[in-house]
């Protein structure tokens, strides 16, 4: 009996969702998601705007109560409100898309909310860290009230690292993050979750939130998972068309996905088309082409000129 009990929680996933259903009304938001996540992996949430992402990471955290089903954490059990006075475990930190932070305090204060005074050079020294991942030591005494969208964002985020969670739940991180400042901090986040070996659950409709960095993915539609893999597989075989979106330009030839970038420019082939439009993309420019009864997407190393006719071939 002893024995038994002992196997099964040394088995158990760290993150195990079963059969979740739910919905916030009649019409239901999430149907039957079933999927495990490790200690340590990274899995993105994917799926266009209104497919649940933000739903779903709630549910995760407790916010509100399943139709159906269940969510363990290792062996706790995540509760909604209906079972649990408090919403949110130690364990996990959830950064919502709206960050409360506090906004006439400073940016340091607002990570040193949650360390302990007992240990102030500790304190000192992990509040720096945190501050130094998320790229913002220079505004350390900066009142948050003061701060772009995009720096309280980071703040939030160091905020929730601040406690070394088990697990963090980020929704959309990096939307409110300018570009300049976004491909670094993407690398410093995902490397320390990594260093720190923290699992982390992401919603994005962003695929350079994933690609590099997620070892898993979902992607939400019609209120289920439509697929659940790596990045490598879904790209290489997308399934659906939605899927293929996700990653890029791609058309529909004979029924199956070709992305853009999969069309070549041949001397002659069985797929002739006339060039419409050319837009220039940095390193390449993609080609906006007409067959008779299709409008096609390729890539190319200059702009080609609008009417001209060219020769396409499929390459890997
Ligand atoms: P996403 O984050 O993928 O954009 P959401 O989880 O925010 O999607 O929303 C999923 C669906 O649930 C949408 O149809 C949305 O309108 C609905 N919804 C979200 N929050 C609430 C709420 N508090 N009450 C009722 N419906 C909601
Ligand atoms: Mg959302």
């Amino acid at each position: 009996m002893y024995r038994a009990t002992f196997f099964v929680v040394f088995l158990h996933h760290m993150l195990s969702v079963k059969n979740l259903t739910f919905s916030y009304h009649k019409t239901p938001v999430l149907k039957d998601l079933t999927f495990k996540v490790e200690q340590g992996e990274h899995l993105a949430i994917i799926g266009e705007s209104g497919s649940g992402k933000s739903t779903l990471l709630k549910l995760l955290y407790g916010e509100y109560d399943l139709n159906f089903g269940n969510i363990y954490w290792k062996d706790t059990e995540i509760l909604g409100p209906k079972y649990n006075l408090v919403i949110g475990y130690d364990f996990m930190k959830y950064v919502t898309q709206e960050f409360d932070l506090m906004p006439y305090t400073s940016v340091e204060e607002n990570i040193g909310k949650f360390l302990s005074n007992f240990f102030p050079e500790e304190k000192k020294e992990r509040t720096a860290e945190l501050l130094e991942v998320v790229e913002l030591s220079a505004f350390a005494k900066t009142k948050v009230k003061a701060l772009s969208g995009g720096q309280k964002q980071r703040v939030a985020l160091a905020r929730a690292l601040a406690r070394q969670p088990e697990i963090v739940l980020l929704d959309e991180p990096f939307s409110h993050i300018d570009n300049f400042k976004k491909q670094s901090l993407r690398r410093r986040i995902f490397k320390y979750l990594k260093r720190k070996n923290i699992s982390c659950i992401l919603a994005t409709h962003d695929k350079d939130d994933v690609l590099g960095f997620a070892d898993t993915m979902i992607v939400l539609h019609d209120n289920k998972i439509e697929a659940i893999d790596t990045p490598e597989h879904l790209y290489h075989q997308p399934k659906t068309a939605l899927i293929a979106s996700f990653f890029g330009e791609f058309n529909r030839i004979n029924n199956t996905i070709v992305y853009a970038h999969q069309l070549q420019i041949t001397k002659t082939s069985g797929l002739k088309v006339t060039v419409s439009k050319s837009y220039f993309k940095g390193h390449y420019y993609l080609i906006e082409a007409e067959t008779d009864n299709n409008t096609l997407f390729f890539e190319h190393t200059t702009a080609l000129k609008s009417q001209s006719i060219v020769f396409l071939k499929q390459v890997k």
